[in-house]
């Protein structure tokens, strides 16, 4: 699920799609293969270069666990949910293809981390896959059941990614319907995340975003709030998590 936009693309992987003949091992091809060794690779010190990313993305994962009060809410939360995170089980920094930045492999439960990619996005890559990993575990997630999928893409995108602030910024919001330009955002990043992993229709993918929208895009456990960009909004996030029963 996901997006092929410049600014997140994250994916999730579908559990097992039955009406996709597309091969998504494509996206992530460190997941269910072992990696080609070639004799180039070795000659140009490809192999290390790609350790040298994963410590980098690593380091970079354990930065955000330790001080983003967004990704330490989204522990606290799964935790509270009884699904606990275990870095070295549950989070993989590995080389992807280049149009994502992330993925949620709901076999594994396991988020992926594009170390290729992510670099400066590893904290709204960790936050979006672990709301899907948050509703898989807590709202039996089925990525077979486009509802589903719309739905999880849509509370991601709405928590996460657009911003109030950002579509000021870019001129595109008045005050007066800055409101529906948040929704509008939501919406197409949630469709374009869907298409980027089901094998369906533009107007099916828009069919079941609107089906679901109003119910999902006003759900926002467990983070709570809309988080603007250059705010305390994750902060407050974090600080009000106890009341809700989310304690790290
Ligand atoms: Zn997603």
């Amino acid at each position: 699920m996901t997006v092929h936009s410049e600014e997140n693309n994250e994916q999730s992987i579908p559990k097992k799609c039955d009406n996709t003949d597309t091969d998504y091992s494509d996206l992530y091809p460190g997941r269910r293969q072992a990696p080609v060794r070639n004799w180039f690779d070795k000659i140009f010190f490809m192999e290390k270069y790609d350790e040298i990313q994963r410590t980098k993305c690593e380091f970079n994962v354990y930065n955000c666990i330790q001080n983003s009060p967004l990704v330490k809410l989204m522990m606290a939360a799964l935790k509270s949910s009884g699904c606990e995170i275990d870095l070295s089980r549950h989070i993989s920094c590995e080389v992807c293809d280049k149009s994502v930045t992330g993925g949620y492999d709901p076999q594994l439960n396991q988020i992926i981390i594009c170390q290729n990619a992510a670099q400066s996005r590893v904290q709204s890559s960790l936050v979006h896959e672990m709301v899907h990993m948050f509703d898989y575990c807590r709202n039996h997630l089925d990525l077979t059941n486009l509802d589903h999928l719309a739905c999880t893409e849509i509370r991601a995108a709405n928590m996460c990614h657009c911003s109030f602030l950002g579509a000021c910024s870019q001129g595109i919001a008045s005050p007066i319907h800055i409101k529906e330009v948040h929704k509008e955002c939501v919406a197409n990043k949630a469709i374009k995340s869907i298409l980027a992993v089901q094998n369906v229709s533009e107007e099916e993918a828009k069919e079941s975003v609107s089906r679901v929208f109003n119910r999902c895009y006003n759900d926002l456990e467990p983070i709570g709030r809309r988080i603007r960009r250059n705010s305390e909004d994750m902060k407050k996030a974090y600080l009000e998590a106890p009341l809700y029963g989310y304690i790290d």
